[in-house]
């Protein structure tokens, strides 16, 4: 068979829609047979899996699999599964992707920077609650994960001002960001931020890596953001320090289990602004010019770009 005009892209996620992904990838690739999982007459021709928590056995039925793409920048779905084929895994890098987190990021930051909850409740009693405003530079920021989501989002706040550090696995440097980098820094980085923004990978290194004992660290009345994987915080322990208001108010879009049980607490705090996991999302018409760079890679037998490194989880 030849490589180069008769291969097939299957398709598979349960949340985004298939049309503006086949309309972008046809744009970008006119011979690429991209189709539908269900929609599949000969699974031998599929090289190439797009997809977003594909049902378990998924890629069982496709033997000629080269490559498998992640329709998101988050892998851990992915990397925790058994039955992965022995094929290269990438991750989407999308710029307008990274724009959308920055600006959900942004306006999180702004919103606690600016005392907005404050302002919220004491509008649900009918009460005036002046709070003076501070200076964004007096305001210490931390972003924990400087990744292509994170790096982004951390310039993005410090654009604004913010006095913004920034934390990750090996040591950077992000213009107008105080950058650390590894477990010994931890503690300190911590100590530094009255408001914090995880960004991190959950991989078996962070999973609970925010447990009560590094919660405690943050400054008394710290905010919290959480805008990548529920598990990377132990949240029985977020719970209790944002009951006794040791962190003051948090945003978060990612939970331990999701869709959140009606059961959570979390629920029922009026300092907790809750969203549905969502803070950004991969966009079909700038995702597919990566898509299709590695679809080219793998016919003329390049490694793809931004591989997922499957023992580290991202
Ligand atoms: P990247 O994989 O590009 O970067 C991950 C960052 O985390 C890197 O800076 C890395 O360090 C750091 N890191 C990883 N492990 C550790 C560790 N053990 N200790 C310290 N630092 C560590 O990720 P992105 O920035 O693209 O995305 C971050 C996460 O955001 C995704 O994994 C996903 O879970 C989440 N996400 C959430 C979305 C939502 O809608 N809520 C949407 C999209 C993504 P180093 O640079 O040294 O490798």
């Amino acid at each position: 068979m030849s490589r180069t005009d008769s291969d097939t892209l299957v398709f598979h996620s349960a949340v985004d829609v298939f049309e503006p992904w086949r309309a972008a990838l046809a744009t970008a690739l006119p011979n690429l047979d991209v189709r539908r999982a269900d929609d599949v007459a000969d699974p031998a021709s599929v090289r190439y899996a797009l997809v977003w928590n594909p049902p378990q056995g998924f890629f069982a039925r496709f033997p000629n699999l080269a490559l498998v793409i992640n329709l998101g920048a988050g892998v851990d779905a992915l990397t925790a599964r058994d039955d992965l084929p022995d094929a290269p895994v990438t991750r989407l890098s999308d710029p307008l992707m990274a724009r959308m987190m920055a600006g959900y990021v942004l306006f999180a930051v702004l919103r606690h920077a600016r005392d907005i909850p404050v302002f919220e409740r004491a509008q649900r009693e009918g009460r005036w609650a002046y709070v003076h405003p501070r200076a964004a530079e007096e305001i210490r920021v931390g972003v924990m994960g400087l990744g292509e989501l994170g790096a982004a989002a951390a310039k993005e706040i410090a654009r604004q001002g913010f006095d913004v550090r920034g934390w990750s696995r090996s040591p950077k440097t992000i213009e107008g960001v105080a950058c650390s980098a590894g477990m010994a820094a931890l503690s300190a980085f911590l100590g530094g931020c009255e408001i914090l923004v995880v960004m991190l990978p959950l991989t078996p290194e962070t999973r609970g890596l925010l447990s009560a004992e590094r919660l405690a660290l943050l400054p008394e009345g710290a905010k919290f953001v959480n805008v990548s994987r529920g598990p990377v915080v132990d949240e029985a322990a977020l719970v209790d320090a944002l009951t006794r208001r040791s962190i003051s108010d948090a945003t978060l879009d990612v939970f331990e289990t999701e869709p959140l049980p009606e059961t959570s607490p979390l629920w029922r705090l009026d300092n907790v602004l809750i969203t549905p996991h969502l803070a950004s999302i991969a966009l079909p018409t700038s995702a597919a010019t990566q898509i299709a760079e590695n679809v080219r890679r793998i016919r003329s037998g390049q490694p793809p770009l931004h591989a997922v490194d499957r023992r580290r989880g991202y």
